[in-house]
């Protein structure tokens, strides 16, 4: 077996993934010579992808009225290229509020978040799209897929907005769908899918600018547990040479990461370090 295809093992799928860039996709527009050729720092330890110092959120504090929620508290994380990061801890503890923060989708009210070495909070709205765009891509518990798009053009959807032509786009989606294990669904509608081919467009369409850090908000909180250990395998294997930040109160999901920070009332009360 090739490099980077996918196997099938017992009907389940997808034992290897190899980074996207390589055959077919490596002129892609999108590729890029940033972490790739520099996932060490110059003292040979892997590249910080991610970082929080003392970032706290508050919701509502710009807004007329005085009802502010704290969802954040003084909350600082490293992230290195290679490493998958869980987030643990009860409902409203901030997890989701770090995803965004590190997806550039909200700004906090006060501390820094890094972004391969790049803070997003000096940044306008426009900067931080652009470097979530190209650096980020983000897999939710929903799949967020449209539901009148075929599974290629959900999956190449992303690509439209970075200005790639419809031929490399194609091309492109039908590539990471073959990888992703779906290769016989390339032109079903989402729902023609089932929950965890669903979730596998969706990481496909995370992938499709290849981006350096993944972000996952509980990926497995729709599907059983059978579907969801394919699911985690995939991601496992994808957030191996970039950088996984995943959010999830389900232990298997939380087992496949490094380490686990612990959160409560929007504090880091265990850093898994
Ligand atoms: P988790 O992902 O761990 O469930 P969240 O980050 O979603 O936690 O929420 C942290 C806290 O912030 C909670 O108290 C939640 O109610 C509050 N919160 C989240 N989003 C908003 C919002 N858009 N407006 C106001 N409060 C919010």
């Amino acid at each position: 077996m090739a490099a980077g295809k996918p196997e099938r093992n017992n009907g389940r799928l997808c034992r290897s993934f190899d980074r996207v860039e390589t055959g077919p996709m490596s002129s892609h527009p999108l590729r890029r010579t940033t972490a790739r050729d520099g996932q060490t720092s110059t003292d040979g330890e892997p590249r910080t992808a991610v970082r929080l110092t003392d970032v706290t959120h508050e919701y509502g504090s710009s807004g007329r009225h005085d009802r502010t929620v704290t969802a954040l508290r003084d909350v600082s994380i490293d992230v290195r290229m290679g490493e998958i990061v869980g987030l643990e801890g009860p409902s409203g503890s901030g997890k989701s509020t770090i995803l965004h923060a590190v997806s550039g989708l909200l700004v906090p009210t006060e501390g820094m978040i890094e972004l391969l070495d790049t803070d997003l909070t000096d940044r306008s709205d426009r900067e931080r799209t652009r470097l979530r765009r190209r650096h980020v891509g983000i897999v939710f518990q929903r799949f967020h897929l449209l539901p009148s798009l075929s599974a290629r053009a959900n999956v190449a959807l992303p690509l439209v907005q970075a200005g790639v032509s419809r031929s490399t786009r194609r091309e492109r989606a039908e590539s990471l769908l073959e990888q992703v294990g779906l290769g016989d669904r390339i032109g079903h509608l989402p729902g023609e899918l089932s929950g965890g081919e669903r979730q596998r467009v969706a990481i496909a369409r995370a992938l499709v600018t290849d981006p350096d850090v993944i972000v996952a908000d509980e990926p497995t909180g729709e599907l059983d547990t059978a579907t969801g250990a394919d699911v985690l395998e995939l991601l496992t294997d994808v957030g191996r040479e970039r950088a996984m930040v995943v959010a999830s109160h389900d232990e298997s999901t939380l087992a496949v990461a490094d380490r686990v920070v612990t959160l409560r009332d929007g504090r880091v009360v265990d850093d898994g370090g």
